[in-house]
């Protein structure tokens, strides 16, 4: 968990700034503050407003003496110049005084309102121009009396006089040479001062625009400038003391190097309040040697960090050391972005700060808690805090991991795991952070995170993936089996698949066999049938021709041997054709074309007249028959059938006895069915053979079977013919103890579906 310093890089601020600067800060400290420039807005709009009426007053006044001078010059001129064109002589002669006049005058003479009058000796104005002039009658009522005008003529100059009709007018009066006439030119005063007005209202209106826009932009000025915020820097630092106790104000122009402190500033330092402004060089003095303010604060403009927290040692004035933490923000002056240190200072010693002790507890044990190896370096590669993990992991003494102890010393002193692999994590690392795994010699794996804290500093945390490697590798080992299982049963299934042709191959040849056989079987038991067909015929022919032989119908035999041999022949004919019988019953039942001829039969009857067929045999060796159970039991069979079993157990169970024994047929009702059990005392049967019994042409070799004549058909055929009722057939026996054969038949056997044909009926 080592950490790695940033690239320094080039461009640092310039801590020595130009010349001018000094220029602009000494004005700046002369200009007036925004208050007292607010305060000045309207005392100088005010006054400006009265020295720029009084001076437009006097202007006016002024020019307006200069437009009547002008007027009176202007109308001097045109009297003079009128008075000389005139000639007395031909006034004398001429009654026309009026274009005498138009003559005489100037092109101008009746501009700017001038009236210029002729009068005659007496007075009476005998000429005018303009010709609609209002004045008429005799001078003298124009004028007005009392003026010296009319006597003194052109040493009169230009006067101002109230005319008789009550007009302020500039008025001079000539006499023309050589008559006892007299021109006069009357200009009213309004028309004189006409240009002047006209002049000045302009004027005046510009002024007062002119003042109403000063008047507004002092307005603005006045109402945008806060009120009561004082720029007072001083006033400032003093709310900020006031407000945060305990905090020092830092002002540092890190162009310059020049630092401002708030007054608890000093009072943390134990120094006396000063508002003079502290060179860095006095800081640096009281700055422990290996807390370099000023190169951090060089990294910080070079790298553009504009946030600064720093923890720093400076000696107090008891000489002691206190570590002061400085917060604060890089900003730029307006207009010389000069860079701008502004922080608040506290004590970092936690039992200065209230509550901070408590707090750093807490964060401790927050971080002692978790299950990771923490550890938090300071932006000068200081030990800010690391938890017992982190000692534990590296082996490190109590008294290097103390906060403040440098990063050489504490990997010095470390031992350090040796890392046997190490891989970055995809995707994780950029410049301020990294992430990678590490396994160690002794095996335990370790995610270590690296990351950059916004002061400058390094926190990386480690943490155990020891158990989620393992788990890791186990996954991948299982998926790795897995893959192995279903490539497995990939196999299987193809095998399977393979099977399955195989089965579906022999379920084919099955069929096909199965097919061949039941055609081979059906074409046995049609041979059979055809044979036995075929056998009885002659058979009978046989049987009918040795029985007649036998009973000399038609005269003795000659010789005593030839009776002999035509009852052997009788036997042995009526003997082939009972075999002939079962082998063709049998071969009916395997083509299933047996079916039944169903009607209500006397079972206990016809057991009696199975008894009786078989009672010969059995007297001629002694053996007992006898029948229990009930007189009458009626059922639903096919009599004919019930009569074939009977007669093959009961024929059995005599054939199979020893001479003297006995056979019992018991007669019961059970559950709805018949039970017909016929025991005998016999040889019995070996347990072995008990299975077979039953089947087509199984016989039990003994040394009854040997000297018994047979065919192996009867019990096969009695037991399908149950079976055939709905029935069933069991045969429990012990050898040379007997055997009990019983026959269970439903009282109401079941009706057959499809009756193909009656058996035919055996001989
Ligand atoms: P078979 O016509 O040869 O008697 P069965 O089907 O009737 O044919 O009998 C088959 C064999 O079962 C006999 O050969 C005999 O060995 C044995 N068996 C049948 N009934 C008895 C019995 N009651 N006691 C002893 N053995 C018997």
């Amino acid at each position: 968990m080592a950490r790695a310093r940033p690239a320094r890089g080039a461009g640092i601020y310039s801590i020595a700034g130009p010349r001018w600067q000094d220029v602009r800060a000494l004005v700046d400290q002369y200009l007036p503050t925004s208050e007292r420039l607010r305060q000045l807005v309207p005392v100088l709009v005010v006054g400006f407003t009265l020295i720029a009426s009084l001076g437009f007053y006097f202007q006016i006044s002024s020019d307006k003496d200069a437009a009547l001078t002008a007027a009176r010059r202007q109308l001097a001129l045109n009297a003079d110049v009128a008075s000389l064109k005139l000639s007395g002589e031909a006034l004398a002669s001429s009654a026309d005084w009026q274009s005498q006049l138009a003559n005489s005058l100037p092109f101008i003479a009746t501009g700017d309102g001038r009236v210029v009058l002729l009068s005659d000796a007496e007075g009476g104005i005998q000429a005018r121009a303009p010709i609609g002039s209002d004045y008429q009658g005799n001078l003298l009522t124009v004028l007005g009396p009392g003026q010296p005008l009319t006597i003194m003529g052109a040493d009169a100059g230009v006067m101002r006089v109230r005319l008789n009709d009550g007009t302020d007018a500039l008025v001079t009066v000539r006499n023309v040479r050589g008559t006892d006439a007299q021109l006069t030119l009357i200009q009213p005063v309004g028309s004189a001062l006409a240009g002047w007005r006209s002049k000045t209202l302009l004027e005046v209106t510009l002024l007062i625009c002119g003042g109403l826009v000063i008047v507004l932009f002092a307005g603005a000025f006045w109402y945008l400038t806060p009120y009561g915020v004082k720029n007072d820097k001083d006033a400032l630092t003093r709310e900020l003391s006031e407000a945060l106790p305990g905090c020092g104000v830092w002002r540092w122009n890190l162009a310059r190097g020049h630092v401002q402190w708030s007054t608890p500033m000093f009072a943390l330092l134990g120094l006396a309040p000063s508002s003079e402004v502290v060179p860095y060089g006095t800081i640096a003095k009281r700055l422990h040697r290996d807390d370099d303010l000023r190169t951090e604060l060089d990294r910080h403009l070079s790298e553009g960090i504009n946030t600064f927290d720093q923890c720093f040692r400076m000696r107090h004035a008891d000489g002691r050391w206190v570590t002061i933490r400085l917060r604060g923000h890089i900003t730029r002056a307006y207009g010389n972005s000069e860079p701008y240190l502004t922080g608040m200072a506290v004590l970092a010693d936690s039992n200065a700060v209230p509550g901070a002790a408590d707090a750093n507890a807490r964060l401790r044990d927050a971080v002692e808690t978790i299950s990771e190896a923490f550890v938090l370096w300071d932006s000068q590669n200081k030990l800010v805090m690391c938890n017992s993990k982190y000692q534990q992991f590296h082996g490190l003494a109590d008294d290097i991991v103390q906060p403040g102890s440098s990063y050489d010393e504490v990997i010095a002193s470390a031992s350090e795991p040796i890392v046997s692999k190490r891989f970055a994590v995809a995707g994780k690392a950029d410049n301020d952070s990294r992430t990678y795994e590490a396994q160690l010699e002794d095996g335990r794996w370790l995610r270590i995170n690296e990351r950059r804290t916004r002061d400058g500093g390094y926190v990386s945390v480690g943490t155990d993936i020891t158990d989620l490697k393992q788990s890791q590798t186990k996954n991948a080992e299982n998926e790795q089996q897995l893959r192995a299982s279903v490539a497995e049963l990939r196999l299987s299934r193809r095998e399977l698949e393979h099977q399955k042709q195989q089965l579906v191959d022999l379920a084919e040849k099955y069929a096909l066999e199965k097919n061949r056989a039941e055609a081979a079987n059906r074409a046995k038991s049609e041979f059979l049938a055809n044979i036995s067909h075929e056998l009885r015929t002659p058979l009978n022919a046989i049987i009918g021709f040795s029985e007649v032989m036998q009973q000399s119908l038609f005269g003795p035999i000659g010789h005593e041997k030839y009776q002999e041999y035509a009852r052997d022949i009788y036997s042995s004919g009526a003997y082939l054709l009972e075999v002939i019988n079962d082998i063709l019953d049998m071969s009916k039942i395997e083509a299933g074309r047996m079916t039944l001829d169903l009607g209500t039969v006397d079972v206990a009857e016809i057991i009696e007249e199975s008894m009786k067929v078989v009672s010969q045999a059995a007297a001629e060796r002694k053996i007992e028959l006898e029948r229990h159970g009930p007189e009458h039991f009626p059922i639903e069979a096919d009599r004919r059938y019930l009569k074939q079993i009977f007669l093959n157990l009961l024929s059995n169970a005599v054939k199979f006895s020893q001479d003297g024994g006995r056979v019992d047929v018991h007669l019961t009702r059970s559950n709805g069915n018949l039970k017909i059990a016929i025991k005998d005392t016999g040889i019995g049967i070996a347990e072995v053979h008990l299975p077979k019994l039953g089947r087509p042409f199984e016989q039990v070799e003994n040394q009854f079977s040997k000297s018994h004549q047979g065919s192996g058909l009867g019990l096969a055929i009695s037991r399908a013919l149950v079976e055939l009722h709905g029935g069933e057939l069991e045969i429990k026996s012990r050898e040379g103890h007997g055997t009990t054969v019983t026959c269970t038949l439903p009282i109401r056997a079941p009706r057959p579906v499809d009756i193909e044909e009656p058996l035919a009926k055996s001989a």
